[in-house]
Formats: C-alpha cells, sequence, structure tokens
C-alpha cells in the first residue's frame, strides 16, 4: 500500500467507528406514505423530494450525535440501490428507452401501462428484495452520477463529510441477469469503465473522498472465475485518483477466498461482518500483513437485540491481537436497513421486553460506546450511566423466566418421534380410501379474499371496539359464505379462507409464548412496502389450540373435507426475528413440538387433511454451500415433528411459494408430507419436471393459475395449463389448485377462476 496516498486521512477523519449504511424509509415511514400518494396521483414528485431531503438529513444527523466517524451518503433511495446502480450505469432495458428522470425510475421499479416492471428478488438471505438489473451485450452504458454526486453535496452543506456507498462492479454484474441468457460477468469490461467514470467524477468533489464499495457477493464462496475478477477490478478502481481512499464491503457471512486477493490490491479497508461471518477471522493474519483498514463488524446490525457490550469488547480484544489497534474501525455488521428505525414509539411495550432491544437508532448509539471502551476513551457520565444500563438488561436477559422456561427447554429436548405412523405407501392407500377423493382433486391454498369488512372487524375487535361475540359472529359469517362458494363451485376440498388471520405468522405468533409484536417496528421489503416481524424472545409453547374453534366451526358446515391451515416452523423463524442467545434449529424444534400439539387437537376434533405452510422454507437457506446440510437437516426434522402426531389416516399438504426445485427436491421429499402444492404457473411444465426426474412419490399440487394478477383465467386455458402438468405426472398424482392463497385478490377476481378452474377438471376428467 502506498504511504504517501494515505497520508491526510489521518486528521480528516478520527477513524473510530462506522455505519455501513442507514435505513431510508422514515421513522414514520414518510417515505412510504410520499411515494404512495405520489403513484396515485396525489402528490407531486417535488413533495417527495423534500420528504427524501428531510429524511437524509434527519438520518445523517442522529449519526452525527451519536458520535459516528463514517456516515454514509448514498445508502438512501427512493426505491432501491440496486435499481440506482442500474441507472447509475446507464443500465436501462430496451422497454423503457424513451422514458427520463423519475417516469424512467419508477416504470423500471414498478412497470407502466406498456412494459412489465423489473424482476424483484431477496437480498441475500435478508426479507429485503432488491430489482435485478437487465443487462445485454448490445447495450452500451454510461454514466449518470448526478444521485451520488448531489447527495455527498447535500451533506456536506450540512456540515457532514461523507464516505459515499456504492455497490461494487463484481456483486452489480453476479446480481443482474442478462435478456440473452448470457453470464453477466462477460459483461465486466463493459461495465468496469464506467465505474471508473465514476471514481473520477467522485474524485472531483472534494479533498479526500472515502468510497464503501459493497461486495456481498463474495460471501457466497465465489467460484475462480469471478475470483479471479477481484484484482483487475480494484487495481483498475484504485488507479483512478489518489485523493479517493476504498473500502470494500462485506457482509451476512465470512469473504476469505475474496480477502486473500483484496489484500493484493491497494484498497484502503476492507469491511468484514465478525458476527454472521465468525470465520472472518481467519483473515485476521493476512490483513494486519497488509497493513490495510479494518471495519470490523461487531454490532448486529439485522437484529433487534441490544448489544452484550462485554461480548462485544472482548471479540473486539481478540481480533486486535492479530490487527493493530490503530488499524481497526469499529463498526455495524451490516447497513441497518434490515432492523427498524427507533424504540422511541413503542410506547405500548412491555418495559421488561422494551429492555432487551435496541433499533437502528439505539444502535448507533452502541457503536459509539463500543468504539470508546475498545480505544480507552474516557467516557462521559451519560455514557458511563449507558454502559451499566446495558450491562444489567443483558444480565436480565440471561436470567429472566420469560424467557427461559425449564418445562418447555425439558419437553422439546427429549422430544424424539419424528417418524409418523405408517410409511407413504400405506398412508395414501389408506387415505385415498377413507378420504376419497379423486384424481385431479381440487382445492384451494388456504385463504379467501380478505375484504374491507373482515380487515375492519379484526382491527375493531383488537381495538376493543367490537366484543368478541360480534367479532366471531362476522367471522362465522365470512367462513360460512366462503364454504357455501366452495360448495357451489364444485370444489373438492374446502378451506375457512383464512379471515381471522392479519398474518400467516402474526396469528400464531400472537398465541404462542415467547413471541412478542412491536407497535412500530417496521422494517423495508421493497419499495415502499414495509414488514413489522413480530419477534421470538423465550421458549415457545402453546398454551392453548389455536385454530382447532375456527376448523371445526367450518366443518361442521359441510359433509366435505374442510383442510385444517397450520404455518409451519421453519416459516415462523423466517419471518420472525429470532433470539440470538440459542440456535436456530433450537427455536424451530420448540415452534414444532408446540405445533404437533395443534395437528393432533385438530385430527381429533374431527379434521382429516391439515396443511402446514411453509412457504419460506427456501428463504431461510444459508448463503454458503458448507452450511445447507445442517439447515436442511434441521429445518426438514422440524416440519416433520410438526406433524409427527398425524394418525395415518389424516393426510398431511404443504405448500411453497416457489417453482424451482431442482436443487431442493430430495429435502422436499424427506419432509414426507403427503401432498405439496407449489408455484408453478408462470413457467408451463418445465419445472415440474424434476419432479418425474427423481421419482419423486408424494402427490403434488401445481399452481393451474397465476394468483398474482387479477387476470381472470379462461377454461381454456385451464385446460390447457392440467393437460401440460399430466404430460410429467400421472393424474393420480396430481392435485389441481391455483398457485398460492387467494387473500390479495378480490372476490370479482376468485369465483370466476375457480369456477373456471373446477370445470377445467371436469372437461380434463371427460377426457382421460
Ligand atoms: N395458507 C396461506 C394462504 O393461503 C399460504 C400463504 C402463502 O403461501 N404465502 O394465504
Ligand atoms: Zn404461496
Amino acid at each position: 500500500m502506498s504511504k504517501k496516498a494515505n497520508s491526510g486521512f489521518e486528521e480528516i477523519f478520527p477513524r473510530k467507528n462506522y455505519i455501513v449504511g442507514f435505513p431510508r424509509i422514515g421513522e414514520q415511514r414518510e417515505l412510504k406514505k410520499v411515494l404512495e400518494l405520489y403513484w396515485s396521483g396525489k402528490s407531486t414528485f417535488a413533495e417527495i423530494e423534500e420528504v427524501a431531503s428531510t429524511l437524509k438529513a434527519r438520518h445523517w444527523n442522529y449519526q452525527k450525535d451519536a458520535g459516528i466517524d463514517f456516515i454514509a451518503s448514498n445508502d438512501f433511495s427512493l426505491y432501491d440501490n440496486m435499481l440506482d446502480t442500474a441507472v447509475l450505469l446507464g443500465a436501462i432495458p430496451q422497454r423503457f428507452k424513451g422514458l427520463e428522470a423519475e417516469e424512467l425510475y419508477f416504470s423500471m421499479a414498478r412497470g407502466n401501462k406498456d412494459a412489465v416492471a423489473m424482476e424483484m428478488t431477496k437480498w441475500f438471505n435478508t426479507n429485503y428484495h432488491y430489482i435485478v438489473p437487465e443487462l445485454s451485450p448490445k447495450d452500451s452504458y454510461a454514466l449518470n452520477a448526478k444521485k451520488i454526486l448531489n447527495e455527498y453535496k447535500e451533506a456536506k452543506a450540512l456540515g457532514i463529510k461523507t464516505k459515499i456507498n456504492l455497490i461494487g462492479t463484481i456483486t452489480f454484474l453476479g446480481l443482474s441477469k442478462r435478456v440473452d441468457r448470457g453470464d453477466t460477468y462477460e459483461l465486466f469490461g463493459k461495465i468496469l469503465p464506467v465505474y471508473e467514470a465514476l471514481l473520477a467524477e467522485i474524485a472531483k468533489l472534494d479533498d479526500k473522498i472515502t468510497i464503501q464499495i459493497d461486495e456481498p457477493i463474495f460471501v457466497k464462496g465465489v467460484e475462480p472465475k469471478v475470483l479471479s475478477l477481484i484484482k483487475p477490478c480494484y487495481d483498475a478502481l484504485c488507479a483512478v485518483s489518489d485523493n479517493i481512499k476504498i473500502i470494500v464491503t462485506t457482509y451476512f457471512e465470512h469473504s476469505n477466498e475474496a480477502t486473500k486477493v483484496l489484500v493484493h490490491t491497494p484498497v484502503w479497508g476492507l469491511g468484514l461482518d465478525f458476527l454472521y461471518g465468525e470465520k472472518n477471522v481467519e483473515s485476521l493474519p493476512l490483513i494486519a500483513k497488509s497493513g490495510k483498514q479494518l471495519i470490523t463488524g461487531v454490532v448486529d446490525g439485522r437484529n433487534i437485540w441490544k448489544n452484550d457490550i462485554t461480548k462485544t469488547a472482548s471479540l473486539l480484544e481478540n481480533i486486535a491481537k492479530e490487527v493493530p489497534k490503530e488499524n481497526i474501525i469499529v463498526s455495524s455488521s451490516c447497513s441497518l436497513l434490515h432492523t427498524p428505525f427507533t424504540l422511541k414509539y413503542e410506547e405500548k411495550m412491555d418495559d421488561e421486553i422494551k429492555n432487551w432491544l435496541s433499533y437502528a437508532v439505539e444502535k448507533l448509539s452502541e457503536v459509539s460506546l463500543v468504539s470508546k471502551l475498545f480505544f480507552n476513551e474516557t467516557l462521559s457520565a451519560e455514557e458511563t450511566q449507558a454502559l451499566e444500563a446495558n450491562k444489567k438488561a443483558n444480565h436480565k436477559r440471561k436470567n429472566s423466566t420469560r424467557i427461559h422456561n425449564q418445562a418447555v427447554q425439558n419437553r422439546v429436548s427429549h422430544f424424539s418421534k419424528l417418524e409418523r405412523e405408517g410409511d407413504y405407501e400405506t398412508r395414501i392407500k389408506l387415505q385415498k380410501e377413507l378420504l376419497s377423493y379423486k384424481d385431479l382433486a381440487t382445492t384451494t391454498i388456504g385463504s379467501f379474499p380478505q375484504t374491507p369488512e373482515v380487515r375492519k372487524a379484526r382491527a375493531d375487535f383488537k381495538k376493543g371496539a367490537i366484543s368478541k361475540e360480534v367479532y366471531e359472529q362476522e367471522m362465522k359469517n365470512y367462513i360460512d359464505e366462503c364454504v357455501a362458494f366452495q360448495e357451489e363451485c364444485g370444489i373438492e376440498v374446502l378451506v375457512h379462507g383464512e379471515p381471522e388471520r392479519n398474518d400467516m405468522v402474526e396469528y400464531f405468533g400472537e398465541q404462542l409464548d415467547g413471541y412478542s409484536f412491536s407497535q412500530n417496528g417496521w422494517v423495508q421489503s421493497y419499495g415502499s412496502r414495509c414488514v413489522k416481524p413480530p419477534f421470538i424472545y423465550g421458549d415457545i409453547s402453546r398454551p392453548k389450540p389455536m385454530t382447532v374453534d375456527w376448523m371445526t366451526y367450518a366443518q361442521s358446515k359441510t359433509a366435505k373435507i374442510i383442510k385444517g391451515m397450520l404455518t409451519g416452523p421453519v416459516t415462523i423463524l423466517n419471518w420472525s426475528f429470532v433470539r440470538d442467545d440459542i440456535a436456530r434449529g433450537d427455536v424451530s424444534k420448540q415452534i414444532a413440538v408446540a405445533l404437533s400439539d395443534e395437528v393432533d387437537d385438530l385430527q381429533n376434533a374431527g379434521i382429516k387433511m391439515i396443511q402446514v405452510d411453509e412457504a419460506a422454507f427456501k428463504e431461510g437457506y444459508p448463503l454458503r454451500v458448507e452450511n445447507i446440510a445442517n439447515y436442511e437437516s434441521w429445518a426438514v426434522r422440524d416440519f416433520k415433528i410438526s406433524v409427527s402426531t398425524a394418525k395415518q389416516e389424516t393426510q398431511i399438504h404443504t405448500h411453497m411459494c416457489y417453482s424451482e426445485f431442482n436443487d431442493i427436491i430430495r429435502t422436499i421429499e424427506a419432509m414426507d408430507a403427503d401432498v405439496i402444492s407449489i408455484e408453478t404457473t408462470r413457467s408451463g411444465n418445465e419445472l415440474l419436471k424434476i419432479f418425474k426426474e427423481v421419482g419423486y412419490k408424494q402427490e403434488v399440487g401445481p399452481g393451474v393459475y397465476d394468483i398474482h394478477s387479477p387476470r381472470i383465467p379462461s377454461v381454456e386455458e385451464i385446460v390447457a395449463q392440467i393437460k401440460l402438468l399430466l404430460e410429467v405426472l400421472p393424474k393420480e398424482q396430481l392435485w389441481i389448485n391455483p398457485d398460492c392463497g387467494l387473500k390479495t385478490r378480490k372476490w370479482e377476481e376468485v369465483k370466476p377462476s375457480l369456477i373456471n378452474m373446477v370445470k377445467a377438471v371436469e372437461i380434463v376428467r371427460k377426457g382421460l
């Protein structure tokens, strides 16, 4: 590393602590609100910009006030950072060419009357979703740096000299797709010059600028071909200007393969996650030798728990045994984008639980305090108090009986019944006889339209505005209508429609001990959409049955079979914030044991089919191949535990919101559900072929129409779709259903669609 290039930075930055990035939606979801007003034509773009400026200033000031040295700009976005990067590089898909500015931007994100939106997918293993850039070798790319340059100036005008956040070249390519299905990395030579041009522009902005270049793709254990791009990429970027210092940042896992290369480039620093990437410690000797700065991710950026400052201090001391203290900068483990904003608005939360939590704003003070302790700085009276309070809160959390329930722990650790009665062949034979459903039996995934009336009844009941009796009557009326409609249209296996559920995880969380809810714990999911995940703070148990009354009520209204409806343990886990004091697999097992009681209660109450949804099963997959086997082993175990109480004649269904099963087909099979419904509509029968290839024996319900659009599928279309399915699997193995739950649709769409689905099945059956 060039000594000359490094000089001058010490005076500008105290270089002690660092935040990878900050959430942007606003502590009262201000950005969401103004975006949605604008999209519905009720506000102007200028109003969006005004809100955005206010939020940026507020977020920078929060960080400044907390004593953070490295504060980011360009972590803000009106929709998504990958989308921003596509615009920055001029990677505009053909169908949006000709549009400009905000019209272009929001059309790419959300589509317009002439062009469909760009695809969206999960950001690594978080619940954030990014826009997938579309690249073509025919396109040429050109820099549009306005947003980045302006944001830097905006902060500077407020007296804050920011580090500039960018998504790295290699990650950008790795997460994009080629419209011609080619390899995106082949476009490296076209994209890199645009980054160089960008850095040249940035270099002119100011004296000595730090740039954080995010390369999270490195944590996935990249292939040699990709590794070989790292050196040329960072040699080139570092050569752009002496005025720039580059930090390459990764998070969510270790990135040791990439670190080995990066230490031989002129980058100034490496940002590593030491919480979710514990193995990064293996790179410490190399980093020490390179003399590079180590941005040390030690305060959890993606959960809601208060940092254990004593524990963090010892982690840092261990790191400092290898890397000199003067090269260490204390940091959040990743962008705080994945946590809610501030505890300030949690007015209703139980004080004891609230005292265990820390959202983004609180995490800023933690990073600051941890760094002061590490660098032996004198603490103010306030900070000394905060430190004491932190120790106390952590001590209480370790010992609270609200968290640690001996009875639950005993039962769960001794719970060893994994296999249900009977092997699949025996079970299915018995079930087919007893339940006497036909080949190509029709059913749905569980929910029916959530009407404004149903939502209002739930909200009113929650507020105490209506009595339990009135509320239950309303729900029963809905169930009556739902059952009546399904009978009328001739569906064979019915559902109750889920009117009592606001959300498939929240509903169970509310009834399980060890779960809690926030009032304002919103986290951005994509664009303007936020989710408020419930959180698991303690040992999980089920005080009483959760769904039995609704199910038996529905069953009392029909002679047909009502399919019970539960959310599976892995999905409950993956869509919650999870306690960090025991392994995820242990939490999941507790949920599974609680669910196994529910399954037993349901069958004893006369429910003959039970669906255990694992919508988020695939989402929990680890980023690194070497960790998959472990995840699969407990995820499959816990699905099996939840249904282990089912008798042979009780038919167990599951549902997954995926269509790609190629890489996990054996795992799905090992879950041993009798029937699985999946989301394959949009790919014809292509993605179903894997079921045939591996000789999958259980029954399958591939979605025959797409519920994600308001379009009503015609009878002919569904007939054609069923015929496609029959090319792959025999009729005895197939169920016919929509591809997901219907709660986001309107009755006007659902009714004709299901009527058409049933007609289509009749036509196909006649032809067989
Ligand atoms: N049973 C749930 C429903 O129909 C499943 C939801 C989902 O797959 N996301 O709403
Ligand atoms: Zn689904």
